[in-house]
């Protein structure tokens, strides 16, 4: 086994689908559970604030500089654990990248991942927000994850009850803020067991434009990735992190109240009797959609998604966020929180 590599002054750039520059003193590629342990081991280490990584599609290097160690996870394999009639159990690498694991699934004629096609970034990092799309979250399938606390070393598996998978929210935004996620035990349906969603009608359109008359776990997939590549700004073109804000929400009595002054906001029913305001229809009638400031910008075709047209550096993203949020609280009374990881 190779001694563990300590890469010194190593530009994030193309480690963050921002595609913005900042210059982490250590980066350190753990491939294996042993490299974590070594890792742990190592004085440096503990005198170095850390920051593990995936694919960097879900956060922003606000600063120039990161002047700690990034645990860049790496560990890879798709490992079948059990398998019936039904359904597979598979267990995979948490430095597999998520569209990887989905095309394995759809090789395999394995149902349950094919609305969650195309999302970008690794297996890893999937529980921390319970990346969800078309009406599916990995929580759906989620089993288990292998964790490690880099706080005290300590193993363990956790339960996808232990997890508190939510809307783009679990514990490890909270209570277990220095895990590293080194496994997630997912179980997928055999496809003449599987139930396929096509509840969204934008993917019924497309299966019917592409005259699928009998839906496939394949052909929803190719739905999704179509209408994800017509919407979505490709990152490795245009950096930006997918949504950059969460949708708001409210309690029944600040949003009747807020709606008596705006009465066209659109609002959905949510969890625990809340309300929810999509925030991308906040910041578009706020005139913020397709607006471009300097290297930054608003997408011209999704409000949600802030683009860095080049050069841009983390700290104007933060820059334009801070007045979306701004002049949303001030012109319609919501507080839009960022959803991707602000790193400062
Ligand atoms: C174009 C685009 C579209 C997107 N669409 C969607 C979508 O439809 N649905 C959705 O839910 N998300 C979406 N996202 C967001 C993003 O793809 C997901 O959040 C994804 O899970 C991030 O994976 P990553 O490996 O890139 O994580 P990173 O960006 O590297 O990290 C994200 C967070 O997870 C932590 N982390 C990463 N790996 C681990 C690990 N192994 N253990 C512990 N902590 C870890 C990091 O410290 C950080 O806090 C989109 C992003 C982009 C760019």
């Amino acid at each position: 086994m190779s001694p563990l590599c300590w890469e010194e002054d190593v530009n994030l750039r193309e480690y963050n689908t921002f595609n913005v520059d900042s210059i982490a003193r250590y980066l350190v590629r753990i491939r294996s559970i042993h490299d974590l342990k070594d890792l742990l081991a190592s004085p440096r280490f503990r005198d170095f604030r850390h920051l593990v990584i995936g694919g960097g599609s879900n956060i922003l290097f606000a600063a120039e500089n990161f002047d700690g160690v990034i645990l860049k996870n790496e560990i890879c394999g798709i490992e079948v654990v059990s398998e019936n009639e039904n359904n597979t159990v598979l267990r995979v690498g948490g430095g597999v990248e998520w569209m990887s694991l989905v095309t394995y699934c759809i090789d395999h004629d394995l149902g349950g991942l094919e609305n969650l096609s195309l999302i970008p970034g690794t297996v890893g990092a999937a529980p921390i927000q319970n990346i969800g799309a078309y009406g599916a979250e990995l929580s759906d399938v989620m089993l288990s994850v292998e964790v490690c606390n880099l706080e005290t070393g300590e193993t363990r598996t956790m339960s996808k009850d232990e997890c508190a998978l939510k809307y783009h929210d679990s514990i490890f935004k909270h209570a277990l803020k220095y895990a590293f996620i080194s496994s997630v035990t997912i179980r997928v349906s055999k496809a003449q067991f599987h139930c396929l969603n096509t509840q969204y009608s934008s993917v019924q359109d497309v299966l019917q434009q592409q005259g699928v008359v009998t839906p496939t776990i394949r052909s929803v997939s190719q739905a999704i990735c179509l209408l994800r590549r017509r919407k979505l700004p490709d990152p490795k073109i245009l950096g930006n992190a997918g949504s950059f804000f969460k949708n708001a929400t409210c309690d029944t009595l600040l949003c009747k109240s807020i709606m008596k002054a705006h009465p066209e906001i659109p609002s959905f029913p949510g969890p625990d009797s809340f309300h929810i305001i999509p925030a991308a229809w906040l910041i578009e009638n706020c005139g913020w959609k397709g607006k471009q400031i300097g290297e930054v910008g608003v997408s011209p075709s999704h409000a949600l998604v802030l683009v860095n047209y080049g050069g841009a550096r983390g700290r104007e993203i933060v820059l334009l966020a801070d007045s979306i949020i701004k002049d949303v609280q001030a012109k319609l009374g919501f507080q839009l929180i960022p959803e991707v990881n602000i790193i400062r």
